[in-house]
């Protein structure tokens, strides 16, 4: 079942779009956690991180983690670093169920998260 991000890749409902190409799509989280809140998205719908298949996904997730390290650097985050999360699930913390990375910099991340 489609999501908003659907949404926002179909350009149905506006978001800041900072980077796009051909697969993947990445904007600003409308909550930022942090300075530098971003989300990278595929643009075909796999709701969630269990329904990633290695061999058919493997180039599209490569493509996601070169889009967050150059939206890093470009945003000046790279250097003291960042933070990278997919939640999955219920216990996971997920709400929207369209696979995304959330990248988080700009401020001393937790650990344990919460
Ligand atoms: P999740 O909890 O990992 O599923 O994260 C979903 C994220 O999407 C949350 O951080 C929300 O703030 C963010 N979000 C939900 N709707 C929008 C939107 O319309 N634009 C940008 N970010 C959104």
């Amino acid at each position: 079942m489609s999501t908003i991000f659907s949404k926002i890749i179909n350009r149905e409902i506006p978001a800041d779009i900072i980077y796009e190409s051909e697969n993947v799509l990445a904007f600003k989280d409308i909550r930022p956690q942090a300075p530098v809140h971003i989300l990278i998205i595929p643009k075909i719908e796999i709701p969630k991180v269990t329904d990633i298949k290695g061999t058919e996904h493997a180039q599209l997730l490569g493509e996601m983690f070169d889009v967050a390290n150059k939206i890093a650097k470009d945003m000046g985050v790279a250097e003291d670093g960042f933070r990278l999360v997919f939640n999955c699930g219920n216990n996971g913390g997920q709400e929207v169920y369209h696979l995304h990375m959330h990248l988080l910099g700009g401020r001393k991340m937790n650990w344990p998260p919460g």
